[in-house]
């Protein structure tokens, strides 16, 4: 545990595993540039901490989701290339282009938006623009793509854009062998090719996340997006553990006991009274609760370690706090309780915790709420 103030939860976020994890996915990737992935608080971990660590480690671009999170990175002082993707008609186009942002086309809505921008900015936009390859979810279609293209291509010739990216986003590299990999693929180097002879000349061609960095190397390309994996999370079980991979989860969370009290048996326990005490027993208090992101049906399931042992919730988890049972075991008031983190100290991971409650570790992490502090270490 980290000297300092007891605090009634902590996101203990090693950066020097952050670190590390940059490297490792860059030597599965080579010759491709690395983009640390650090939409949505850097999935929970931190934004502007993690890419500035991911930048030092080699990290040469930056993604984001909204172009709002690719501003504040710039308000924090990044410099370098920063890329974001999900765009809304009437989103900050012009205060993105001024500030140097790249980013993605998925249609000539965009289009239309991206180059107004440039009008009013003064110069043009650097656009990537994305081809829906299968994951039917942003992206252009094959069949509207060299409409797109060209238009691009129109904008280009007049000084309002600059195509420097041509991409797509996979949806099942994380399940080895699917077939829809390698039709996505195929389907991406053809739409490339279709774009290039139309006079495309991008600086950079991705389609690969986590996943496809860590098994695919012919999905590479010039560039690999890679969120969970710098964050030392498997992109899944299926896959592999991060170790696997040389991969180490970057956050712990803990928290400190709250309360521990003897209770008789039969003693119904939270909301609901979902649990009653076998017998007599110990209780403890865990500070945290769903405002803080712990899945609300994790009761019954979820895993805690306090006093050397995994528990599991008991009864319901609250807004702000749950229970855990130590049967004939005790702990004391202050002592600390840990939710998840690498796992190699006998706590749960964030994969337990994914398993516990059926969903996946990327949702555990991103989900911890802003009222637990992140800890850098
Ligand atoms: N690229 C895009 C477009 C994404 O939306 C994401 C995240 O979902 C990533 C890359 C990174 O994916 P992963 O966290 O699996 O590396």
């Amino acid at each position: 545990a980290p000297a300092g103030p007891l605090m009634r939860a902590r996101a203990e976020i090693d950066l020097a595993a952050l670190r590390a994890n940059v490297h490792a996915l860059r030597q599965r990737a080579p010759r491709a540039e690395l983009m640390a992935v650090v939409k949505s608080d850097a999935y929970g971990h931190g934004a502007v901490r993690c890419a500035r660590t991911a930048r030092a480690a080699g990290a040469s671009w930056l993604g984001t989701a909204t172009p709002e999170e690719a501003l504040a990175l710039r308000a924090a002082g990044d410099q370098g290339r920063v890329m974001c993707w999900l765009w809304t008609p009437g989103g900050p186009w012009r205060e993105a282009v001024e500030a140097d942002i790249d980013v993605s086309v998925s249609g000539l809505w965009a289009l239309r938006e991206a180059t107004a921008a440039a009008r009013a900015a003064g110069r043009p936009a650097r656009i990537h623009l994305k081809a829906d390859t299968g994951l039917g979810r942003n992206g252009c279609q094959p069949a509207d793509w060299s409409e797109l293209v060209a238009a691009a291509r129109a904008a280009e010739a007049e000084g309002t854009v600059r195509i420097v990216g041509l991409w797509s986003h996979f949806a099942c590299a994380d399940e080895p062998g699917h077939p829809s990999i390698a039709a996505q693929l195929s389907a991406f180097r053809e739409m490339v090719g279709h774009a290039e002879a139309q006079g495309a000349e991008p600086e950079v061609r991705h389609i690969a996340n986590s996943p496809a960095t860590l098994t695919l190397p012919d999905s590479h390309f010039d560039l690999v997006r890679t969120g969970i994996g710098m964050y030392g999370i498997s992109p899944s079980p299926e896959l592999g553990t991060p170790a696997d991979f040389g991969l180490r989860p970057v956050m712990t969370l803990a928290a400190t006991l709250a309360l521990v009290k003897q209770v008789p048996g039969g003693h119904g326990v939270s909301y609901g009274h979902h649990y009653l005490t076998p017998g007599e027993t110990t209780l403890a208090l865990v500070p945290v609760g769903y405002a803080d992101g712990i899945p609300r049906h994790a009761s019954g399931s979820g895993p805690v370690l306090v006093a050397g042992k995994w528990r599991t919730v008991a009864g319901r988890v609250a807004m702000d706090q749950f229970v855990v049972d130590l049967g004939e075991d005790t702990a004391r008031v202050g002592d600390e309780a840990v939710l998840f983190g690498p796992g190699d100290r006998g706590e749960p991971t964030a994969e337990d915790w994914a398993q516990a409650v059926g969903t996946i570790a990327y949702e555990i992490v991103t989900r911890i709420g802003t009222r637990v502090p992140r800890v850098y270490v």
